[in-house]
Protein backbone atom coordinates (compact mmCIF):
# COMPACT_ATOMS: atom_id res chain seq x y z
CA UNK A 1 0.00 0.00 0.00
CA UNK A 2 1.48 3.39 -0.67
CA UNK A 3 2.28 5.61 2.13
CA UNK A 4 1.76 9.40 2.78
CA UNK A 5 4.51 11.15 4.30
CA UNK A 6 3.17 13.45 6.55
CA UNK A 7 6.62 14.32 7.65
CA UNK A 8 6.69 18.15 6.77
CA UNK A 9 3.40 18.91 9.30
CA UNK A 10 6.09 19.68 11.68
CA UNK A 11 5.72 23.60 12.47
CA UNK A 12 4.45 25.67 15.22
CA UNK A 13 1.61 28.03 13.29
CA UNK A 14 0.85 30.33 16.57
CA UNK A 15 0.69 30.97 19.99
CA UNK A 16 -1.91 32.67 21.59
CA UNK A 17 -0.81 34.03 25.04
CA UNK A 18 -3.79 36.05 25.72
CA UNK A 19 -5.88 32.80 25.03
CA UNK A 20 -2.70 30.91 25.85
CA UNK A 21 -3.29 28.40 23.59
CA UNK A 22 -0.83 26.89 20.53
CA UNK A 23 -1.79 26.17 17.26
CA UNK A 24 0.56 22.96 15.99
CA UNK A 25 1.23 20.76 13.21
CA UNK A 26 1.14 17.07 14.39
CA UNK A 27 4.77 16.68 13.65
CA UNK A 28 6.55 18.89 15.73
CA UNK A 29 9.11 18.11 18.15
CA UNK A 30 8.34 18.72 21.59
CA UNK A 31 12.20 20.57 21.75
CA UNK A 32 10.68 22.65 18.75
CA UNK A 33 6.67 23.25 20.53
CA UNK A 34 8.24 24.72 23.86
CA UNK A 35 10.93 26.63 21.81
CA UNK A 36 8.32 28.36 20.08
CA UNK A 37 6.11 28.90 23.84
CA UNK A 38 8.75 29.65 26.16
CA UNK A 39 9.66 32.93 25.06
CA UNK A 40 6.09 33.87 25.63
CA UNK A 41 6.55 32.68 29.63
CA UNK A 42 4.39 29.44 28.26
CA UNK A 43 4.57 25.76 28.18
CA UNK A 44 2.48 22.51 27.34
CA UNK A 45 0.27 21.54 30.60
CA UNK A 46 2.93 18.22 29.42
CA UNK A 47 5.89 17.97 27.93
CA UNK A 48 7.10 14.45 27.48
CA UNK A 49 10.67 13.82 28.82
CA UNK A 50 12.15 13.42 25.03
CA UNK A 51 13.02 16.00 22.57
CA UNK A 52 11.50 14.34 19.81
CA UNK A 53 8.70 13.15 21.24
CA UNK A 54 5.87 14.98 18.87
CA UNK A 55 2.52 16.63 19.62
CA UNK A 56 0.85 14.29 17.61
CA UNK A 57 2.86 10.77 18.88
CA UNK A 58 2.42 11.88 22.40
CA UNK A 59 -1.62 12.50 21.88
CA UNK A 60 -2.25 9.34 19.56
CA UNK A 61 0.55 7.56 22.40
CA UNK A 62 0.17 8.65 25.37
CA UNK A 63 3.07 10.81 26.75
CA UNK A 64 3.62 11.40 30.44
CA UNK A 65 5.28 13.67 32.71
CA UNK A 66 5.74 15.46 36.14
CA UNK A 67 2.92 17.71 35.68
CA UNK A 68 0.45 14.43 34.88
CA UNK A 69 -0.48 14.36 38.54
CA UNK A 70 -2.39 17.96 38.14
CA UNK A 71 -2.35 17.90 34.32
CA UNK A 72 -3.17 14.50 33.30
CA UNK A 73 -2.08 13.44 30.25
CA UNK A 74 -0.90 15.45 26.66
CA UNK A 75 -4.61 14.71 24.82
CA UNK A 76 -6.03 16.51 27.69
CA UNK A 77 -4.74 19.35 26.47
CA UNK A 78 -6.44 19.41 23.31
CA UNK A 79 -9.20 21.46 22.34
CA UNK A 80 -9.33 20.55 18.40
CA UNK A 81 -7.67 18.15 16.72
CA UNK A 82 -7.67 18.31 12.62
CA UNK A 83 -7.55 14.30 11.58
CA UNK A 84 -6.50 12.82 8.05
CA UNK A 85 -8.80 10.19 8.60
CA UNK A 86 -7.96 6.27 7.30
CA UNK A 87 -10.81 7.03 5.01
CA UNK A 88 -8.59 10.03 3.40
CA UNK A 89 -10.97 12.27 4.83
CA UNK A 90 -9.71 15.31 6.96
CA UNK A 91 -11.59 15.97 9.99
CA UNK A 92 -12.13 18.51 12.68
CA UNK A 93 -12.40 16.23 15.92
CA UNK A 94 -13.92 18.51 19.41
CA UNK A 95 -14.79 17.67 22.48
CA UNK A 96 -18.40 17.67 21.62
CA UNK A 97 -18.64 18.27 18.09
CA UNK A 98 -19.49 16.30 15.07
CA UNK A 99 -16.48 14.04 15.27
CA UNK A 100 -16.60 13.54 18.91
CA UNK A 101 -16.35 10.14 18.80
CA UNK A 102 -12.71 10.32 17.10
CA UNK A 103 -11.37 12.90 19.65
CA UNK A 104 -12.55 10.64 22.43
CA UNK A 105 -10.98 7.06 20.29
CA UNK A 106 -7.44 9.10 19.54
CA UNK A 107 -5.54 8.99 22.46
CA UNK A 108 -4.26 5.29 22.32
CA UNK A 109 -4.88 4.71 18.40
CA UNK A 110 -1.36 5.11 17.70
CA UNK A 111 -2.28 6.31 14.35
CA UNK A 112 -4.41 3.69 13.58
CA UNK A 113 -7.43 5.46 13.06
CA UNK A 114 -5.98 8.49 11.38
CA UNK A 115 -3.03 11.17 11.52
CA UNK A 116 -3.39 14.01 13.41
CA UNK A 117 -2.11 17.04 11.22
CA UNK A 118 -3.12 19.98 13.26
CA UNK A 119 -3.91 20.72 17.16
CA UNK A 120 -5.03 23.52 19.18
CA UNK A 121 -3.28 22.79 22.77
CA UNK A 122 -3.76 24.76 26.14
CA UNK A 123 -0.52 26.28 27.28
CA UNK A 124 0.10 27.10 31.06
CA UNK A 125 2.16 29.75 32.68
CA UNK A 126 6.26 29.47 33.79
CA UNK A 127 8.26 31.07 35.83
CA UNK A 128 12.11 31.34 35.09
CA UNK A 129 13.51 28.23 37.58
CA UNK A 130 12.48 25.40 38.98
CA UNK A 131 13.21 24.64 43.00
CA UNK A 132 13.63 20.74 43.33
CA UNK A 133 13.95 18.74 46.66
CA UNK A 134 14.73 15.29 46.70
CA UNK A 135 13.32 13.14 49.46
CA UNK A 136 14.79 9.91 50.24
CA UNK A 137 12.97 6.93 51.32
CA UNK A 138 14.28 3.39 52.77
CA UNK A 139 11.12 1.61 51.60
CA UNK A 140 9.03 2.09 48.56
CA UNK A 141 6.07 1.90 51.39
CA UNK A 142 6.95 5.06 52.50
CA UNK A 143 7.11 6.61 49.60
CA UNK A 144 3.76 6.00 48.58
CA UNK A 145 2.31 7.14 51.59
CA UNK A 146 4.27 10.36 51.66
CA UNK A 147 3.30 10.41 47.56
CA UNK A 148 -0.73 9.76 48.70
CA UNK A 149 -0.08 12.54 51.17
CA UNK A 150 1.67 15.33 48.37
CA UNK A 151 -1.20 14.56 46.05
CA UNK A 152 -4.01 15.41 48.70
CA UNK A 153 -1.74 18.82 49.83
CA UNK A 154 -0.37 19.64 46.60
CA UNK A 155 2.34 20.95 48.51
CA UNK A 156 4.90 19.64 50.96
CA UNK A 157 6.92 21.42 54.03
CA UNK A 158 4.85 24.57 54.01
CA UNK A 159 5.61 24.59 49.53
CA UNK A 160 3.56 24.02 46.83
CA UNK A 161 4.66 21.34 44.53
CA UNK A 162 4.07 22.10 40.72
CA UNK A 163 6.38 18.92 39.49
CA UNK A 164 6.00 15.50 40.81
CA UNK A 165 8.08 12.52 39.59
CA UNK A 166 10.42 9.90 41.71
CA UNK A 167 13.02 7.22 41.30
CA UNK A 168 13.58 3.90 42.55
CA UNK A 169 17.35 2.79 43.08
CA UNK A 170 16.74 -0.24 44.77
CA UNK A 171 14.65 -1.39 47.41
CA UNK A 172 15.84 0.50 50.32
CA UNK A 173 16.93 3.75 48.28
CA UNK A 174 14.04 5.38 46.51
CA UNK A 175 13.52 9.01 45.85
CA UNK A 176 10.54 11.56 45.27
CA UNK A 177 11.35 14.92 43.17
CA UNK A 178 9.69 17.42 44.18
CA UNK A 179 9.97 20.87 41.99
CA UNK A 180 8.42 24.20 42.50
CA UNK A 181 8.38 27.03 40.39
CA UNK A 182 10.35 29.73 41.42
CA UNK A 183 10.89 33.42 40.54
CA UNK A 184 14.64 33.40 41.19
CA UNK A 185 17.61 30.92 42.38
CA UNK A 186 20.73 31.30 44.27
CA UNK A 187 22.27 29.35 41.52
CA UNK A 188 21.75 26.78 39.03
CA UNK A 189 22.64 23.13 38.09
CA UNK A 190 23.79 21.97 34.66
CA UNK A 191 23.41 18.42 33.30
CA UNK A 192 23.78 18.92 29.97
CA UNK A 193 27.89 17.68 30.04
CA UNK A 194 29.49 16.33 32.31
CA UNK A 195 27.65 15.96 35.53
CA UNK A 196 24.51 13.57 35.48
CA UNK A 197 20.87 14.35 36.29
CA UNK A 198 19.94 11.17 37.71
CA UNK A 199 22.97 10.74 39.84
CA UNK A 200 21.77 13.88 41.10
CA UNK A 201 19.46 13.18 42.62
CA UNK A 202 21.28 10.18 45.08
CA UNK A 203 23.71 12.90 45.91
CA UNK A 204 21.88 16.48 46.56
CA UNK A 205 19.01 17.11 49.07
CA UNK A 206 17.95 19.99 46.78
CA UNK A 207 18.68 22.02 43.71
CA UNK A 208 17.84 24.98 41.09
CA UNK A 209 17.57 24.29 37.25
CA UNK A 210 15.91 26.57 34.53
CA UNK A 211 12.86 26.11 33.16
CA UNK A 212 14.34 25.08 29.71
CA UNK A 213 16.88 22.72 31.76
CA UNK A 214 14.14 20.88 34.19
CA UNK A 215 12.34 20.09 30.86
CA UNK A 216 15.00 18.51 29.85
CA UNK A 217 16.63 17.09 32.35
CA UNK A 218 16.03 13.52 31.54
CA UNK A 219 16.79 13.68 27.51
CA UNK A 220 20.75 14.40 28.01
CA UNK A 221 21.30 11.09 29.52
CA UNK A 222 17.42 9.45 28.30
CA UNK A 223 17.30 9.01 31.70
CA UNK A 224 19.95 6.43 32.94
CA UNK A 225 19.70 4.77 29.54
CA UNK A 226 22.95 5.98 27.65
CA UNK A 227 24.55 4.35 30.78
CA UNK A 228 24.46 1.27 28.06
CA UNK A 229 26.54 3.09 25.69
CA UNK A 230 29.18 3.85 27.31
CA UNK A 231 28.26 7.35 27.90
CA UNK A 232 28.45 7.43 31.37
CA UNK A 233 31.69 6.51 31.44
CA UNK A 234 33.83 9.76 32.27
CA UNK A 235 36.75 8.97 30.28
CA UNK A 236 33.77 8.71 27.05
CA UNK A 237 32.00 11.04 28.35
CA UNK A 238 34.89 14.09 28.16
CA UNK A 239 35.41 12.92 24.61
CA UNK A 240 31.64 12.43 23.16
CA UNK A 241 30.14 15.88 21.74
CA UNK A 242 27.90 17.77 23.90
CA UNK A 243 25.22 17.98 21.12
CA UNK A 244 25.42 13.84 21.08
CA UNK A 245 24.32 13.84 24.87
CA UNK A 246 20.71 13.13 23.54
CA UNK A 247 17.82 10.69 23.71
CA UNK A 248 17.34 10.78 19.69
CA UNK A 249 21.37 10.03 19.42
CA UNK A 250 21.10 6.78 21.97
CA UNK A 251 17.81 5.99 19.88
CA UNK A 252 19.91 5.81 16.65
CA UNK A 253 21.94 3.51 18.39
CA UNK A 254 19.69 1.06 19.39
CA UNK A 255 18.31 1.04 15.65
CA UNK A 256 21.80 0.20 14.35
CA UNK A 257 21.80 -2.51 17.06
CA UNK A 258 18.57 -3.52 16.04
CA UNK A 259 19.95 -4.20 12.83
CA UNK A 260 23.34 -5.59 13.05
CA UNK A 261 22.83 -7.04 16.21
CA UNK A 262 26.67 -6.30 17.43
CA UNK A 263 25.96 -6.59 21.20
CA UNK A 264 24.34 -9.78 20.98
CA UNK A 265 26.63 -11.46 18.76
CA UNK A 266 29.38 -10.15 21.44
CA UNK A 267 26.93 -11.44 24.48
CA UNK A 268 26.59 -14.79 22.75
CA UNK A 269 30.71 -15.43 22.07
CA UNK A 270 31.13 -14.74 25.54
CA UNK A 271 28.36 -17.26 26.70
CA UNK A 272 26.49 -14.41 28.17
CA UNK A 273 22.53 -15.89 28.42
CA UNK A 274 20.36 -13.87 25.94
CA UNK A 275 18.08 -11.18 26.61
CA UNK A 276 14.63 -10.39 26.69
CA UNK A 277 13.34 -6.79 25.83
CA UNK A 278 11.63 -4.98 28.75
CA UNK A 279 10.71 -1.62 27.95
CA UNK A 280 7.33 -0.76 29.37
CA UNK A 281 5.26 2.24 31.04
CA UNK A 282 2.47 0.80 33.60
CA UNK A 283 -0.31 2.69 35.35
CA UNK A 284 -0.86 1.36 38.85
CA UNK A 285 -3.63 2.93 41.27
CA UNK A 286 -1.91 4.53 44.00
CA UNK A 287 -3.50 2.26 46.56
CA UNK A 288 -1.91 -0.67 44.67
CA UNK A 289 1.54 0.90 44.44
CA UNK A 290 3.16 -0.30 47.15
CA UNK A 291 2.29 -3.94 46.45
CA UNK A 292 3.08 -3.67 42.52
CA UNK A 293 6.56 -2.05 43.50
CA UNK A 294 7.60 -4.69 45.93
CA UNK A 295 6.44 -7.18 43.55
CA UNK A 296 8.95 -5.56 40.95
CA UNK A 297 11.80 -5.58 42.98
CA UNK A 298 11.38 -9.08 43.79
CA UNK A 299 10.89 -10.28 40.30
CA UNK A 300 12.32 -8.27 37.79
CA UNK A 301 15.99 -7.02 37.81
CA UNK A 302 15.94 -3.74 36.19
CA UNK A 303 17.31 -0.69 38.32
CA UNK A 304 16.35 2.11 38.23
CA UNK A 305 13.05 2.46 37.57
CA UNK A 306 10.61 5.81 37.42
CA UNK A 307 8.00 6.79 38.87
CA UNK A 308 5.44 9.41 38.01
CA UNK A 309 1.94 10.13 39.48
CA UNK A 310 -1.03 10.53 37.25
CA UNK A 311 -4.43 11.90 37.25
CA UNK A 312 -7.11 12.46 34.59
CA UNK A 313 -8.10 15.84 34.49
CA UNK A 314 -11.15 15.01 32.24
CA UNK A 315 -14.33 13.81 34.71
CA UNK A 316 -16.22 11.02 33.20
CA UNK A 317 -17.74 11.60 30.21
CA UNK A 318 -22.14 10.33 30.69
CA UNK A 319 -20.59 7.93 32.86
CA UNK A 320 -18.27 6.33 30.00
CA UNK A 321 -14.43 6.70 30.44
CA UNK A 322 -13.59 9.38 28.68
CA UNK A 323 -10.64 8.20 27.02
CA UNK A 324 -11.88 4.23 26.01
CA UNK A 325 -8.86 2.83 24.56
CA UNK A 326 -7.00 3.96 27.88
CA UNK A 327 -9.46 3.57 30.55
CA UNK A 328 -7.93 5.42 33.02
CA UNK A 329 -10.70 5.77 35.66
CA UNK A 330 -11.71 9.91 36.02
CA UNK A 331 -10.78 10.87 39.78
CA UNK A 332 -8.43 8.06 40.55
CA UNK A 333 -4.36 8.74 41.22
CA UNK A 334 -2.52 6.40 39.78
CA UNK A 335 1.32 6.22 39.36
CA UNK A 336 3.16 5.43 36.29
CA UNK A 337 6.07 2.91 36.69
CA UNK A 338 8.73 3.51 33.60
CA UNK A 339 11.77 0.49 33.26
CA UNK A 340 13.29 0.06 30.31
CA UNK A 341 16.32 -2.55 30.07
CA UNK A 342 16.67 -6.19 29.21
CA UNK A 343 16.70 -9.04 31.39
CA UNK A 344 18.35 -12.42 30.74
CA UNK A 345 15.83 -15.13 29.22
CA UNK A 346 15.88 -18.06 32.19
CA UNK A 347 16.64 -21.35 31.33
CA UNK A 348 13.78 -22.97 29.48
CA UNK A 349 11.97 -19.80 29.20
CA UNK A 350 10.70 -18.19 25.67
CA UNK A 351 12.01 -14.52 24.95
CA UNK A 352 8.51 -12.74 25.88
CA UNK A 353 8.14 -14.53 29.30
CA UNK A 354 9.24 -11.70 31.63
CA UNK A 355 6.69 -9.40 29.43
CA UNK A 356 3.60 -11.14 30.36
CA UNK A 357 4.57 -11.84 34.10
CA UNK A 358 4.83 -8.46 34.37
CA UNK A 359 1.05 -7.60 32.25
CA UNK A 360 -0.13 -10.12 34.36
CA UNK A 361 1.09 -8.31 37.79
CA UNK A 362 0.16 -4.87 35.87
CA UNK A 363 -3.55 -6.65 35.85
CA UNK A 364 -3.67 -8.64 39.50
CA UNK A 365 -2.91 -4.84 40.56
CA UNK A 366 -6.12 -3.37 38.48
CA UNK A 367 -3.52 -1.52 36.24
CA UNK A 368 -2.71 -0.30 32.59
CA UNK A 369 -0.10 -1.06 30.62
CA UNK A 370 0.65 1.65 27.65
CA UNK A 371 1.06 0.12 24.19
CA UNK A 372 4.23 1.70 22.88
CA UNK A 373 6.17 -1.28 23.30
CA UNK A 374 5.95 -4.56 23.51
CA UNK A 375 2.54 -5.83 24.38
CA UNK A 376 1.91 -10.29 24.25
CA UNK A 377 -1.81 -9.60 25.13
CA UNK A 378 -3.93 -12.64 23.06
CA UNK A 379 -6.47 -10.60 21.09
CA UNK A 380 -9.97 -11.04 23.69
CA UNK A 381 -7.86 -9.78 26.26
CA UNK A 382 -6.39 -6.88 24.56
CA UNK A 383 -9.72 -5.53 23.32
CA UNK A 384 -11.72 -6.06 26.69
CA UNK A 385 -8.40 -3.63 28.04
CA UNK A 386 -7.94 -1.38 25.25
CA UNK A 387 -11.70 0.08 25.10
CA UNK A 388 -12.65 -2.92 21.54
CA UNK A 389 -16.48 -1.82 21.14
CA UNK A 390 -15.91 2.03 20.70
CA UNK A 391 -12.35 1.18 18.92
CA UNK A 392 -14.52 -0.96 16.76
CA UNK A 393 -17.13 2.18 15.90
CA UNK A 394 -14.63 4.37 15.38
CA UNK A 395 -12.58 2.15 13.03
CA UNK A 396 -15.78 1.72 11.00
CA UNK A 397 -16.12 5.19 10.47
CA UNK A 398 -12.94 6.72 10.25
CA UNK A 399 -11.23 3.78 8.40
CA UNK A 400 -13.90 1.39 6.96
CA UNK A 401 -11.86 -0.15 4.31
CA UNK A 402 -8.47 -0.62 7.07
CA UNK A 403 -6.33 1.31 5.00
CA UNK A 404 -4.53 1.60 8.60
CA UNK A 405 -3.74 -1.17 10.39
CA UNK A 406 -5.67 -2.63 13.38
CA UNK A 407 -4.57 -1.64 17.06
CA UNK A 408 -4.29 -5.01 17.56
CA UNK A 409 -1.84 -6.00 14.77
CA UNK A 410 0.06 -2.74 15.43
CA UNK A 411 0.49 -3.21 19.14
CA UNK A 412 1.00 -6.83 19.57
CA UNK A 413 1.34 -8.34 16.22
CA UNK A 414 3.81 -5.54 15.65
CA UNK A 415 3.10 -5.22 11.81
C1 LIG B 1 11.88 4.11 23.51
C2 LIG B 1 10.70 4.96 23.93
C3 LIG B 1 10.85 5.83 25.00
C4 LIG B 1 9.77 6.59 25.42
N1 LIG B 1 9.96 7.47 26.44
C5 LIG B 1 8.97 8.28 26.78
C6 LIG B 1 9.18 9.29 27.73
O1 LIG B 1 10.26 9.43 28.27
N2 LIG B 1 8.14 10.10 28.05
C7 LIG B 1 6.94 9.96 27.46
O2 LIG B 1 6.06 10.74 27.76
N3 LIG B 1 6.71 9.02 26.56
C8 LIG B 1 7.69 8.19 26.21
N4 LIG B 1 7.48 7.24 25.25
C9 LIG B 1 6.13 7.08 24.73
C10 LIG B 1 5.90 8.07 23.61
O3 LIG B 1 5.40 9.28 24.13
C11 LIG B 1 4.88 7.48 22.64
O4 LIG B 1 5.40 6.27 22.12
C12 LIG B 1 4.61 8.43 21.50
O5 LIG B 1 3.60 7.86 20.70
C13 LIG B 1 5.87 8.67 20.70
O6 LIG B 1 5.63 9.68 19.78
P1 LIG B 1 6.63 10.01 18.60
O7 LIG B 1 6.30 11.38 18.17
O8 LIG B 1 8.04 9.77 19.04
O9 LIG B 1 6.13 9.06 17.49
P2 LIG B 1 6.65 7.74 16.84
O10 LIG B 1 7.46 6.93 17.80
O11 LIG B 1 7.19 8.08 15.51
O12 LIG B 1 5.25 7.04 16.65
C14 LIG B 1 4.57 6.45 17.72
C15 LIG B 1 3.19 6.06 17.24
O13 LIG B 1 2.38 7.20 17.06
C16 LIG B 1 1.88 7.24 15.74
N5 LIG B 1 1.92 8.66 15.38
C17 LIG B 1 3.00 9.47 15.32
N6 LIG B 1 2.64 10.70 14.94
C18 LIG B 1 1.29 10.67 14.78
C19 LIG B 1 0.35 11.64 14.40
N7 LIG B 1 0.67 12.89 14.07
N8 LIG B 1 -0.97 11.26 14.33
C20 LIG B 1 -1.33 9.99 14.62
N9 LIG B 1 -0.46 9.04 14.98
C21 LIG B 1 0.84 9.38 15.05
C22 LIG B 1 2.81 6.39 14.92
O14 LIG B 1 2.14 5.82 13.82
C23 LIG B 1 3.20 5.32 15.92
O15 LIG B 1 2.24 4.30 16.00
C24 LIG B 1 8.52 6.47 24.79
C25 LIG B 1 8.39 5.60 23.70
C26 LIG B 1 9.46 4.86 23.26
C27 LIG B 1 9.29 3.95 22.08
Amino acid sequence: MPGLDVGAFRSVLSVDPVARLADVQGMTTYEDLVAATLPYGLMPTVVPQLKTITLGGAVTGLGIESTSFRNGLPHEAVREVEVLTGAGQIVLATPDGPHADLFRAFPNSYGTLGYALRLVIELEPVKPYVHLRHLRFGDVAGLTETLGTILADRAYGGEPVDFLDGTVFDADEAYLTLGSWADTAPSTSDYTGQRIYYRSIQSRREDFLTVHDYLWRWDTDWFWCSRAFGAQNPRIRRLWPKRWLRSDVYWKLIHLEDRYHVAARIDRRRGRPEQERVVQDVEIPLGRTADFLAWFLREVPIRPFWLCPVRLRTGNHAGEPPWPLYPLRPGEDYVNVGFWSTVPVAPGARDGDANRRIEDAVATHSGHKSLYSDAYYPEDRFWSLYGGAAYRDAKRRYDPDGRLLDLYAKAVKRR
